[in-house]
This record gives C-alpha cells, structure tokens and sequence, in this order.
C-alpha cells in the first residue's frame, strides 16, 4: 500500500510556491508584512470608533474585534453580537479598513460571513472538524489559529480539512502553546512559526496578544516573531485597557502600539521584508 501523506494539499512538496493570499488590498504571505490590530471585543461604538481611527491613522489596514467571543467563564462578557458586527461593517466603511472576526460556531457562519473579510476559526476550534470542512466550501479566506494544545502536524491537518473543501485561502496563526510554564499566558513557539513556513506553502502570523498575555512581553515577542518568519502579526489594542471587557491586560494602549512600529520595521527589513505602517512622526521611513 502506498504511504498516505499526513497532509498533501498544505505541504510545501505539494506546492513549493509560497501562497499570496489577495484580501482588501493587502497581500498575504508576499514581501510585505500584514499587520491587524484592534481590541479583542467590539465593547461600543465609541470604543472601536477610537481604536480604528488610530490604527487608520498608523497606516494599519486591516482591524480585528470580536463580536462573539469565546469565553472561558460563562460569566464573562460573551460580545456584542450583532450589534458588534454592525459596528465593524461601520468602521470598515468609514477608515476604509479590512475585518477579521472570528466564527465560534457553525450556526453563527451565515451570520458573521457578510461582515467579515477573513473568517478567523479560534484556538478553542481548530480541532472542530466538521466546522472545518464547511468553512471549507466558502470563499473567504480563513485564518487559522492554532489549538492551544496542537502539534504542528496536527495544525497543518487543520488547515488540510479547510483546503479539501475547496477553500485554497488558508493563513496560520501561531498564538502560544500551554506548557509547564504558566510564567506567561502561554508559551509563543517561534520555531513552530519558521517549521510551519517550511513545512507549508501557507501564510503563517503570530498572535503575540493571546501567546504572552501580558503587554509589557507584546513588543519582544512581535520582533521576534518577524524575525523567525512570521508573514504578519496580529496584535490586541485597547483605547482603556484597564477598562477592556476582554484580554485587558494583554491589550496595549494605542501609543505603545505607534512606538514599537518603528522597531518592527528594522525587523522586517533585515529579513528582507517590507512594510507599509507609518506613524505620526513619520519615524518609521523604511
Ligand atoms: C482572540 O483572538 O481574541 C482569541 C480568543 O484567540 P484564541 O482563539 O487564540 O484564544
Ligand atoms: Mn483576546
């Protein structure tokens, strides 16, 4: 019997071309890094309101929130729901700015689909097959977070299930590992990140918001993973943090955001990247 590959349509022996992944004028997995920024929830109009025009401002293009949130304690605020979804569609018209927002359930995907550019499938969900295989059959493209308890190998058969519906836009994230280690919120793999790039075709990001959860580690942990091949990062941002409903303390404030671009940029550079983000004091000129 012929050996069955554990994933073909993921590997990069499949397909030794990286893949660009084409959403709202960006392009994912090329030369230039991705960048998404925003809260972890969508908490009101004048908070998303904030937050977006900031990032618009940074020359961020694409703005990340929640609207269905998954929660460890039923207690805790669940999002906006519907309402939060609006509020995205309405910031992405007014700053002209890609969404990314997760779909936690498939009854919820013919919800949030109109109000998504990239569907995001969370940690808590990469091992919900049949929730694969259906976000397989759309034509959005999907980010897939990796399982806070997932090998590498069983990441890339995650995104196996995506692709063999048909759905050939797959970008990984890499947001931490649990490990013996509870020092920091989880443990960021940084050789996962460059193994994934070499293992796979696909575009890989990195989480440094749910890997660390601590903002003070979001800086180091972001330059590092640019430098270990991450394609993009998506970071949580916060206009109050101390009042966040969700992830508040892993959240920057929007300053420390526009203070470690220039950083990112130096990084990005020396490994042959480039990046469109600018800042108010024009500091970032790469
Ligand atoms: C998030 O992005 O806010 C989130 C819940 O992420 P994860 O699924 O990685 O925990
Ligand atoms: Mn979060």
């Amino acid at each position: 019997m012929p050996d069955i590959p554990k994933y073909k349509l993921a590997s990069r022996e499949w397909k030794p071309e990286k893949t660009i992944i084409d959403v709202k004028g960006c392009q994912i997995g090329g030369d230039e890094i991705f960048l998404i920024a925003g809260p972890c929830a969508v908490e009101s109009e004048a908070q998303i309101d904030e937050i977006a025009s900031y990032i618009s401002q940074l020359g961020i293009k694409f703005l990340r929130g929640g609207a269905f949130k998954p929660r460890t304690s039923p207690y805790n605020f669940q999002g906006l729901q519907q309402e939060g979804l609006d509020l995205l569609r309405q910031m992405s018209n007014q700053y002209n700015l890609g969404v990314i927002t997760e779909v936690m359930d498939l009854s919820l995907l013919d919800t949030v689909y109109p109000y998504t550019d990239i569907i995001q499938i969370g940690s808590r969900n990469m091992k919900n097959y049949h929730l694969l295989k259906e976000i397989g059959k759309t034509d959005k493209p999907i980010m897939l977070k990796r399982g806070m308890d997932a090998t590498i190998e069983e990441w890339l058969l995650a995104a196996e299930y995506i692709l063999l519906g048909g759905n050939d836009q797959v970008i990984l994230c890499e947001r931490g590992i649990r490990t013996f280690d509870t020092s920091s919120r989880n443990t960021l793999d940084i050789a996962g990140i460059a193994l994934a790039k070499q293992l796979s075709h696909l575009p890989v990001i990195s989480d440094p918001s749910q890997a660390t959860g601590s903002r003070d580690l979001i800086k180091s942990a972001s330059l590092a993973s640019i430098a270990g091949g991450a394609d993009g990062l998506m970071i949580e941002v916060h206009n109050d943090p101390k009042k966040a409903l969700s992830d508040g303390p892993q959240s920057l404030y929007l300053d420390q955001l526009k203070d470690m671009l220039p950083a990112l940029a130096k990084v990005s550079k020396a490994v042959d990247k480039t990046c469109s983000w600018k800042n108010k004091h024009e500091i970032v000129n790469v």
